[in-house]
């Protein structure tokens, strides 16, 4: 990118990019700890409320007997886990634990359903479900596997705000995670759901083997996407027995708060969210985590089918920090 000489050195690393590379991505990696924080936080200030964390809230709504075989999760049909799979949820349980979240302070109410892709009479019990959650006047998310043009567009008709749909890696790492469906199924998946207006939620996992140009690259293809991911999630693996993951060589935490950093660096108007993984994560990494730029959390007792740090203990750990949460999901 040429420099521009009339604006400052900060607003100049602020501005919105969509052409990184993967030595200078590789270069933020590599830079001084406290350099990295350091440039991180200075483009955090000058995009968002440094102590504002928006609070997003998630529940399982249709869990287990998934036919794909990504290689962490314990909702895959394939693999041998603890895991109890349900139906898709009553609306009215739904709407009360989406009250019960509001109650706790969460402005957004995701909903996950294990499924490759949803039929059609799936898509309209959650378009009930998303209306009801909107009533409540929260922000409403899903993330249901791939979705046809159709589909999108009665999710958008439904009034839906945001879509998950995760990249998980980098596309040369993909295949040792899930070989079911292919990266390019989840980048068309993500362009029909930007295509039709809604909002993206899209990010990865950490910690699963890869390497560090595996995590470049990873943000690189987020980076560098038409528009930048409203919401991006970083996950630390959850190690869960039974799934082929389990066992993987833990990732230095170091590293996880780096991949905060450098991804609030490189989609400097972005939610970044901090999401599975927490619960193995001391206080003060979180800390360090939000100081890199962090500024989303998942709040609840539960992610999808693995543990979170308890509500009690989050609202401690805002107040101890100074942070308050915020309504607004997007600067
Ligand atoms: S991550 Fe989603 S698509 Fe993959 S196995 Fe789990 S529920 Fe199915």
């Amino acid at each position: 990118m040429s420099a521009n000489p009339a604006i400052s050195p900060i607003q100049q690393s602020t501005a919105i990019r969509h052409d990184w590379q993967l030595d200078e991505v590789q270069a933020l990696y590599a830079l001084p700890f406290n350099e990295l924080i350091f440039k991180a936080q200075i483009i955090h200030r000058e995009n968002f409320d440094p102590n504002e964390i928006q609070v997003s809230s998630l529940l399982s709504i249709k869990t287990g007997s998934c036919s794909e075989d990504c290689g962490y999760c314990p909702q895959s049909a394939r693999y041998d886990s603890d895991l109890t799979p349900e139906a898709l949820m009553p609306i009215d349980a739904v709407l009360k634990a989406a009250q019960q979240a509001r109650d706790q302070g969460a402005s957004r109410f995701c909903m996950g359903a294990a499924w490759r892709q949803p039929k059609d009479r799936d898509i309209e019990r959650v378009v009930e479900m998303v209306q009801g959650v909107k009533a409540l006047g929260m922000e409403t998310c899903v993330t249901l596997g791939m979705l046809t043009d159709e589909q999108t567009a009665r999710l958008k008709d439904g009034g839906l705000d945001y879509y998950n749909h995760n990249l998980d890696t980098s596309e040369d790492y993909y295949s040792e995670i899930i070989t079911t469906r292919t990266y390019q199924d989840r980048l068309d998946t993500l362009a029909r759901v930007r295509d039709a207006g809604i909002n993206v939620c899209c990010g990865g996992i950490v910690g699963m083997g890869e390497s560090d140009i595996d995590r470049s690259k990873l943000l690189i293809e987020l980076a560098n996407m038409p528009k930048h991911p409203e919401s991006v999630p970083v996950n630390m693996l959850v190690q869960v027995e039974g799934t082929p993951l389990m066992g993987t060589e833990a990732l230095d935490p170091l590293i996880f708060i780096r991949t905060i950093a450098v991804a609030r660096i490189m989609m400097p108007n972005s939610r970044v969210r901090l999401s599975a993984g927490r619960n193995n994560m001391s206080d003060e990494m979180q800390a360090l985590c939000f100081l890199a730029g962090a500024n989303s959390i998942f709040y609840g007792d539960k992610l999808l089918t693995t543990d979170n740090p308890m509500t009690n203990h989050d609202r401690r750990l805002f107040e101890r920090l100074g942070l308050h949460s915020g309504g607004s999901s997007y600067a």
